[in-house]
């Protein structure tokens, strides 16, 4: 029987009718999700974490293959499904709750396809922790963002954000018919390999303050789209422009600047800001 029929089967069976809020939409192509598995090289030393198991169809090709998965869903109703079909799998710990609220045993590895109306949080909650890499299905926008040039319509802070915790590859696309119930977008495979910063900033967290701030006007020059956060910070109105003129890439668009350059424009606004407060 193809997963397609399966997951009519199931819901079927269970009475289950998909929750669009909880993004239940399954991913019915065997072929995907082996290659996620692929992509992921997971091995028998692996502890491989699956944030929103669903019915479990990608459970239980990581159960073949890996030491131990981690399976979290928050809906009791796939749960109750989850615990019947994956019972034969002794490495399998089924989890139930938010992924953003339970407390997660050790994992080296993800592999998912989370559910999408919390893939930006999840994939900050993620990059707080440590893991070997994780293959994750999103949907094509949202993928398109995290790997987005600077300059182009999918730059961001959210671009910005990543680049600095993780090596992101955007693999292979996935249409939207290889879902069921068949959702409205296209889904894409990423690849995430978190790393160290890849290049120097003075302070990492004032910088993504610094970063929140100036992409809330990403459109405007970045003398004037700095502002907010040099009012955040204390600077004086009458000093403000005067710093703002002052630093690298001033005249340029937030937006169409890299990651590196905004680090170079964060350092040198750093060390103004110390001799100005210098002199309070
Ligand atoms: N991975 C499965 C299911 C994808 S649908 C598959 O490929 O078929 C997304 C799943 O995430 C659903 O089962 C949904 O119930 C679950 N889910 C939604 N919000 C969640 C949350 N906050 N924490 C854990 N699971 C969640």
């Amino acid at each position: 029987m193809g997963l397609l029929e399966e997951t009519k089967r199931i819901l079927y069976a269970y009475k289950i009718y998909p929750k669009r809020k909880l993004g239940q939409n399954f991913l019915v192509d065997g072929k995907a999700l082996d290659k996620m598995i692929n992509y992921a090289s997971i091995n028998e030393d692996d502890y491989v974490l699956e944030i929103g198991a669903g019915l479990g169809f990608l459970t239980e090709r990581l159960a073949e293959i890996a030491k131990q998965v981690i399976a979290i869903e928050i809906d009791p109703r796939l749960i109750r499904v989850l615990t019947n079909r994956l019972r034969k799998y002794k490495n399998v710990t089924i989890l139930k709750g938010d992924v953003l609220k339970v407390d997660v045993p050790k994992f080296n590895k993800v592999v998912s396809v989370p559910p999408y109306s919390i893939s930006s949080p999840l994939l900050f909650w993620l990059l707080r922790r440590k893991f070997e890499c994780a293959v994750l299905a999103f949907q094509e926008e949202f993928a398109k963002r995290l790997a987005a040039s600077a300059g182009v319509k999918d730059y961001g802070r959210l671009t910005v954000s990543v680049y600095c915790h993780a090596e992101v590859d955007l693999l292979d696309a996935i249409p939207k018919e290889s879902f069921w119930p068949i959702p409205e977008v296209n889904s894409m495979i990423v690849h995430l390999k978190p790393r160290r910063m890849p290049f120097h900033v003075e302070n990492e967290e004032e910088f993504f303050d610094f970063i929140r701030e100036i992409f809330t006007q990403k459109n405007k020059k970045l003398r004037n789209a700095i502002s907010p956060f040099l009012t955040k910070v204390g600077i004086p109105k009458e000093e403000i422009i005067k710093v703002a003129d002052s630093i690298p890439f001033n005249y340029r668009r937030a937006r169409d600047l890299m990651p590196e350059e905004l680090g170079l424009a964060f350092n040198e606004l750093i060390k103004k800001l110390q001799d100005i407060r210098k002199t309070f």
